[in-house]
């Protein structure tokens, strides 16, 4: 089972150390896990300039060294994005090596997607989003996956839901770039937990990325606190499998690999009992 989403003390929202996550890994049956705290530019963001990479390095190599046997350690962020802070995103990641990438756009002329899905209809919420996914893939190559698509959907699950019918031509040649490029989905079950009641994106999202060539989506809870690591992976696999995926992938050798959904799920099973 691999747990590819989580905030630990080094993103301001989290108090989990980092050694906590791995002995509750173990516990649970989790193999690999990857630490992606926030990197994150967006002057509206409090987060901003928060990141402090050689403390993060030294919790990974602390971590590794005593649970490296049992668990592999990705070093990893979820770096915030959008046009604005591009020369800022890309002069800090240029002397920072990491496993494994999530782009998220979180921030849009300054306000929080969440946030602005409570306010406007779902096209006007992701117009402008759309415009800066759109720019990311087809300018950036820092990242693997895309950090939760329809965040909005987290915040409000009539407006925070994408329309796909009115969005077609852009998601097109969104997933077309995707694909080309080799990029997937952080598929994200955070989302879960809400009253959205799916992972982002949902069935719908993965099911035209898939016919768009889109091969590649990570799973991740994005927990911020100790008792949702690992969560909900098992509807993570159960979403992909009826969004006729067979795969989810993970980091080998600095590149998203896919892996048959029968080893991720069968790893689930194994440590469901004490997901409880
Ligand atoms: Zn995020
Ligand atoms: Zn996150």
């Amino acid at each position: 089972m691999y747990e590819y989403h989580t905030h630990t003390t080094n993103s301001p929202d989290s108090r989990v150390k980092m050694h906590e996550y791995c002995e509750r890994a173990i516990a649970i049956g989790i193999e690999e896990i990857a630490f992606t705290d926030h990197i994150d530019h967006d002057p509206a963001d409090r987060s901003r300039g928060h990141n402090n990479y050689p403390a993060y390095m030294a919790d990974i190599a602390t971590c590794r060294e005593q649970y490296g046997d049992r668990l592999t350690i990705l070093s990893a962020a979820e770096v915030d994005w959008n046009r604005a802070t591009a020369p800022e995103v890309r002069a800090y990641l240029a002397d920072k090596p990491f496993d494994f990438i999530i782009c998220s756009v979180h921030w849009i002329n300054g306000e929080y997607l969440g946030e602005r899905a409570r306010k406007h209809p779902s096209i006007e919420v992701y117009r402008h989003y759309l415009d800066e996914i759109e720019a990311l893939v087809t300018t950036e190559d820092f990242f693997h996956v895309i950090g939760h698509f329809d965040l909005g959907k987290r915040y409000d699950t009539v407006n925070g839901r994408i329309d796909l019918e009115h969005n077609r031509i852009q998601l097109g040649r969104i997933f077309d770039a995707m694909a080309a490029h080799g990029k997937g989905f952080d598929l994200n079950t955070s989302a879960v937990r809400t009253a959205a009641r799916e992972p982002m994106p949902g069935p719908d999202i993965l099911r035209l990325f898939r016919t768009h060539g889109g091969q590649h989506a990570t799973i991740g809870s994005d927990t911020h606190v100790l008792n949702t690591v690992g969560t909900n992976i098992d509807v993570a696999v159960q979403t992909l499998r009826e969004a006729t995926w067979t795969t989810a992938s993970h980091i080998e050798n600095g590149r998203l690999v896919a892996v048959p959904l029968e080893q991720v799920a069968e790893s689930v099973r194994l440590a469901s009992p004490a997901l409880t």
